[in-house]
């Protein structure tokens, strides 16, 4: 009889690696499915959305992110252009095939022209479902910026309370807000750790890890997240050699896993904007005083930064280099999404002004249907290479 494997770090992560997986292909949960304490779920588009309102009145968010390499389009092209990204037009058929008939409402935001028709297409579509855009601002540069966005929050909060028969008080907004801030702590840790060992995790680990709060309650995710950050603390890998590359154009439509895959084999991703509104507050959020304002102010002043936000605190070459900066990076991998608007002007200003700090980057482009990764795998082992031997 064989011996029975001893329980530790590297199976406690392995377990919490495949409950995040499993949720991260689960379909939308039924009503009587839903985990305790949620009434309905509220599907919202990225990039940010905040879910602590969602939360707090009692359904479960979910980000909608497309449909996958494994989608096969069969109504949304009646409604969209060939020319459109693969986020929005998977996005709209896993609303046509019935996907996400769960939903008791999708928000979107004006992101960029496609995203802006995506909201049309489901409120005509989909009338049983409370379809909004939330007006996020394009410049947070004015002094107006938080009072609007408080309002903006308001109406949300107002059309949630109308379609759950809930009211969301001060207080079960300030206990999300809580539940939310843990969250955002540990994937600060998360992200840390890869900085400071990236042996010892790679993108696309720490991806299956984040992803996984697209699809469950915050609260688990954090318990999940906790065991993770323990068990990775650990793990005992040696550090190869492998070039530290930021990863850049993941703020909205994802790459397949495989992409991510294919870029740990040859390099050690040490930050990245993947899934960067699920990252969006950098810092905790006020859990006293009004938390509307709270969320609105943190919105503003304690945020990151993505192709989609104008803030000309953060501009495009300022947000790359500091994020090379302070992960050590030695070189950039500067992706978009095929037919992104908002990716390609970011890509074409963030290569141009690597060219004049001298810092070594690779151009690559995606999209969800890409099932074929070889070519980029030699692409990116050469890349590698004279990475390596300039360092050298
Ligand atoms: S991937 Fe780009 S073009 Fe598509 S919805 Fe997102 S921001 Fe808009």
């Amino acid at each position: 009889m064989n011996a029975p494997i001893p329980y530790n770090h590297e199976t406690e992560l392995n377990e919490v690696l495949e409950r995040c997986n499993q949720v991260r292909m689960a379909p939308v949960p039924d009503a009587d499915a839903l985990p305790d304490g949620f009434t309905g779920t509220l599907g919202h588009f990225p990039v940010y959305f905040p879910e602590e309102i969602a939360h707090a009145a009692g359904l479960l968010p979910i980000n909608v992110l497309g449909g996958g390499n494994r989608l096969e389009l069969k109504h949304a092209d009646a409604h969209m252009g060939s020319f459109v990204c693969s986020i929005c037009r998977s996005t709209a058929e896993l609303g046509l095939n019935g996907s996400l008939q769960g939903l008791t409402g999708f928000i979107t935001h004006p992101i960029c022209d496609a995203s802006k028709h995506l909201a049309g297409i489901w409120a005509r579509n989909f009338p049983e479902q409370l379809a909004q855009i939330l007006y996020l601002p394009q410049n947070v540069n004015t002094p107006g910026a938080v009072r609007y966005i408080a309002s903006e929050y308001q109406r949300l909060r107002g059309e949630l309370e109308k379609r759950t028969g809930r009211s969301i008080d001060d207080e079960a907004l300030r206990a999300s807000i809580r539940i939310y801030n843990q969250n955002r702590r540990l994937l600060r840790e998360l992200y840390a750790l890869r900085r400071d060992e990236p042996w010892k995790l790679s993108c696309t680990e720490s991806y299956i890890l984040t992803r996984a709060r697209t699809r469950m309650p915050c609260e688990e995710h954090n318990a999940l997240l906790g065991r993770a950050l323990d068990a990775i603390r650990q793990r005992s890998l040696r550090a190869q050699d492998k070039p530290r590359v930021v990863f850049v154009g993941g703020f909205c439509e994802q790459p397949p896993l495989e992409m991510l895959e294919t870029i740990d084999d040859n390099c050690y991703v040490v930050d990245d904007d993947l899934l960067i509104g699920l990252r969006w507050i950098t810092e905790d959020v006020p859990d006293t005083g009004d938390p509307i304002w709270a969320l609105a102010e943190s919105f503003v002043e304690r945020s990151a930064a993505s192709p989609v936000q104008h803030d000309e605190r953060k501009t495009k070459e300022a947000y790359l280099m500091e994020m090379i900066r302070a992960s050590k990076a030695d070189a950039a991998i500067l992706t978009a999404a095929k037919f992104c608007e908002p990716g390609l002007d970011e890509q074409v200003a963030w290569s141009k002004h690597l060219d004049q700090e001298h810092i070594a980057y690779l151009v690559l482009e995606f999209e969800e249907k890409m099932t074929s990764f070889e070519q980029m795998g030699m692409q990116l082992e050469t890349f590698a290479e004279s990475q390596l031997f300039a360092l050298a």
